[in-house]
């Protein structure tokens, strides 16, 4: 049987389409011994074997070369099959990508009307989509020397953190290897001075390794807490043989992670792989050292400060059955498992799990469907569950397994409001709040202050002319910065230096307005001059290990302030922190955005949830100007439940998702007419597929809450459907025409299905 002669190769091209080759080169009679006949036998073998769909080829497009992926094989094309070209190499013996994870691409590049290459592009590691062979890499490994071997207890006695490591590098490397993986070291969070003294000591050695699966016969490495009635409830209800979505739905402290633990422990027993999604690894280290601690299995890691060679090694780790847990960040939902046994996602509701910009998918949703198609459970967990997962447990498409009360006997926080209604303030705190935080800090307390605005101000005005730091490029204005000083966009990045007169009218009275987190932490430092105030933000940890020596210093536990951004709302605990104070609740409330209180409700109790981890009770003090506001009560006074139900309410009368399904048309331009009239476009070639109606409706062109951004108009194009076959049926065809439109080349557009942010 002749073998099929085409091939349909995604590339890394913003064209949604395939692109059609050829395994017939025509070099081969000039070339008899070269590339094709290494080519042909490799195509010839590949098709006997595996199928070629999911190897990656280099191919000639226009006048470069491109990796691209096979996703099909075909015995004839569209186009002129003389004109086709050849594949020029192929670069796999086995697909790199299985067949499940190529559908699963192919459904996403459908459901999110985006290029199929790019899609791929975005599952593959940088490595790989640049050609590099898809084989493991040695990797650094310690082990122990003839000295360190005989090395007695006694001999580290005035090196107490070395003689801790010894024991331990002990225990793991002669119990069950000869070595260990330098990155494992790093997981367990070991001293990395220490190491340095033990190998400095010539106890130690490093040495390279192909790292290679190492499974001892017990599968703990430690033994699992005993469950609460609501934790062993939770676990029965998983079903491991069968696709289920769980809504695992449990305040902060709750035990979810003893869960996810306990149901991955048996998906290890059944021989099968975890993998487990978190909103971003550099703020959770202690998740990891959790999974690490407990299972005797090989773990792998999947992040954003991963080099190219890690995240290869880790991908295909996965891939080859070789890593029994996988826990990554969003793009993590790519990684191809042999044996896929369960998917976990926590903190669900956090934003970070759906991409913003280029291909904007959802790793939640992604998930959801993966593992349907797969038949294995999905457990996504949160203390405040997105009201999408919320009204699909409601809806019974997930089962509800609640968590209502503190594992471990910690109490809830008690929560109080502070009126700031003629109320005197100093830079944005309240003699009460200040009165409370030196109580607590007097009785060896914690405290933490949230503000959710990085910098000094948010704003530098003229008290003469009232001139205001606008930013050049943005309908925004510039941030006030003073450590070190100067103006800022957060939006488009364009800095200068402060400016000490008024641009307009020579002024020298130029104030700050508004609260951040550096003036925040500048008053508490003068107020409270004997205790350590920290700040966390993006700002205060851009340099690598910040973080870590920050949570480092909080952990000794002697009284000290953090003050810090929505970064402290995220995966820390803080055991010794007895008080929460959110300095400013009403942003949410105001703000243009749909989920604007969705948000804030959110956010708001994932920050209380950091007060009172451990024995001492905790206090959450919240100020705002509308306390009387229905949201707020309810989220203060009856909890997460009834203030997402309260919102829900509120989406259904409007008809927002999740009781509508959204796509928004996105254009961006340097002349705002061209935005505007690409969008018109769109419009008209909707309503010419499908007029708008109650089940399909459309609003705009309309200019973007932030008009202008980064020298760029930017207007958008709502769509609104009663289902999701009506939205990708509108979609599909207005997505085709659009792009072949003329005005769709000199414009920026996009296309953002379910968008999270309406920005
Ligand atoms: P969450 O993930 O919901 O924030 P964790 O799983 O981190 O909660 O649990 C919070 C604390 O309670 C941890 O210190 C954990 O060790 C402890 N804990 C969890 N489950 C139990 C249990 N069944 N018995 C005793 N302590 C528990
Ligand atoms: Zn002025
Ligand atoms: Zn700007």
């Amino acid at each position: 049987m002749p073998a099929p002669e085409i091939y349909a190769v995604a590339l890394p091209t913003p064209l949604r389409r395939t692109f059609d080759y050829t395994a017939q080169n025509p070099h081969m009679a000039q070339n008899p011994a070269g590339l094709f006949d290494q080519t042909q036998t490799a195509f010839d073998q590949a098709q006997t074997a595996q199928g070629l769909p999911g190897m990656r080829v280099a191919v000639n497009f226009g006048n470069q070369q491109l990796v691209g992926v096979i996703v099909e094989v075909k015995d004839d094309s569209d186009f002129d099959l003389k004109k086709l070209k050849p594949i020029q190499q192929l670069l796999d013996t086995q697909p790199i990508i299985p067949d499940e994870l190529l559908q699963l691409c192919h459904w996403a590049a459908w459901y999110y009307h985006h290029p199929i290459g790019e899609v791929l592009a975005a599952a593959i590691p940088v490595a790989l989509r640049q050609g590099e062979a898809a084989t493991l890499s040695t990797e650094k490994a310690w082990q122990l020397t003839e000295a360190g071997r005989h090395c007695t207890a006694d001999e580290l006695k005035r090196a107490p953190k070395q003689q801790a490591l010894m024991q331990q590098l002990k225990e793991d490397t002669l119990c069950v290897q000869n070595s260990i993986l330098h990155k494992d070291l790093l997981l367990q969070d070991v001293n990395r001075n220490a190491l340095k003294g033990l190998q400095d000591k010539g106890m130690i050695e490093s040495l390279e390794i192909t790292p290679s699966p190492i499974r001892p016969p017990e599968l703990l490495k430690s033994t699992p807490l005993t469950l609460n009635d609501e934790q062993a409830s939770a676990l029965a209800q998983v079903d491991f043989d069968q696709f289920g979505g769980h809504l695992l739905y449990g305040t902060t402290g709750s035990g979810k992670t003893e869960v996810y633990l306990q149901a991955i422990e048996q998906v290890l027993h059944a021989g099968k792989q975890a993998l487990v999604l978190i909103p971003e690894i550099g703020l959770t280290p202690q998740t990891l050292t959790r999974f690490q601690r407990r299972f005797n299995r090989p773990l792998a890691v999947l992040h954003s400060n991963l080099n190219d060679t890690e995240r290869k090694q880790a991908w295909l780790l996965a891939a080859a059955g070789d890593a029994d847990i996988i826990i990554g960040t969003r793009s993590a939902i790519f990684t191809p498992m042999k044996n896929p046994g369960i998917i976990i996602l926590d903190e669900e509701h956090d934003p970070s799990f759906k991409q913003q910009e280029g291909f904007r998918y959802s790793a939640r949703d992604l998930a959801a469907l993966r593992c349907q198609r797969l038949g294995i459970p999905l457990i996504l967990g949160s203390a405040t569950p997105s009201l999408e997962s919320f009204h699909n447990a409601q809806q019974q498409r997930y089962r509800l397994l609640p968590l209502t009360q503190r594992a471990g006997g910690a109490r809830p926080p008690t929560i109080e409001l502070i009126d700031l209604k003629r109320q005197a303030m100093q830079e944005g705190l309240t003699q009460a709040l200040l009165d409370t935080m030196e109580q607590h800090l007097l009785a060896s307390g914690q405290v933490l202050v949230f503000i959710n605005r990085r910098g000094f101000a948010p704003t530098l005005m003229c008290h003469d002319c009232g001139w205001l730091s606008q930013c050049q490029h943005c309908d925004a204005r510039l941030t006030v910065h003073q450590n070190p000083a100067h103006l800022h966009c957060h939006h488009c990045d364009y800095q200068r230096p402060l400016i000490h007169q008024c641009p307009t009218c020579n002024s020298r009275e130029l104030h700050c307005v508004g609260q951040g987190s550096e003036r925040t932490e500048t008053v508490l430092q003068n107020r409270f001059a004997d205790f350590p105030v920290l700040r966390v933000d993006r700002d205060s940890t851009r340099q690598k290990n910040a973080m870590h020596t920050i949570v480092e210093k909080v952990n000794q536990g002697d009284p000290c302030i953090l003050v810090g951004t929505q970064m402290l709302a995220k995966g820390h605990h803080f055991p010794n922190v007895t008080l929460v104070a959110i300095i400013d609740a009403d942003g949410g409330l105001f703000s243009t955005d749909f989920r604007g209180p969705e948000r804030m409700g959110q956010l708001m109790l994932q920050v209380a949830g950091r007060a009172g981890r451990a024995e001492r009770p905790g206090t959450v003090l919240i100020q705002s100007h509308l306390c009387d506001h229905p949201l707020l009560q309810t989220l203060l006074y009856q909890g997460y439940s009834a203030f997402a139900q309260l919102i829900l309410q509120e989406r259904q009368v409007s008809q927002l998702p999740p009781y509508r399904y959204m796509a928004l048309l996105r254009a961006e331009s340097k002349r705002s007419e061209n935005a505007h009239e690409l969008l018109l476009t769109a419009r008209q070639i909707a309503e010419r597929h499908c007029p708008s109606q109650p089940d399909l409706q459309y609003l705009g062109p309309l200019p973007a809450p932030m008009e202008r951004r980064n020298q760029r108009f930017r207007h958008q194009l709502q769509i609104h459907a009663s289902s999701r076959a009506r939205l990708h049926q509108l979609l599909t065809p207005l997505i085709a025409e659009l792009e072949q439109h003329p005005l769709s080349r000199r414009t920026r557009w996009s296309i953002d299905v379910d968008p999270q942010d309406m920005a």
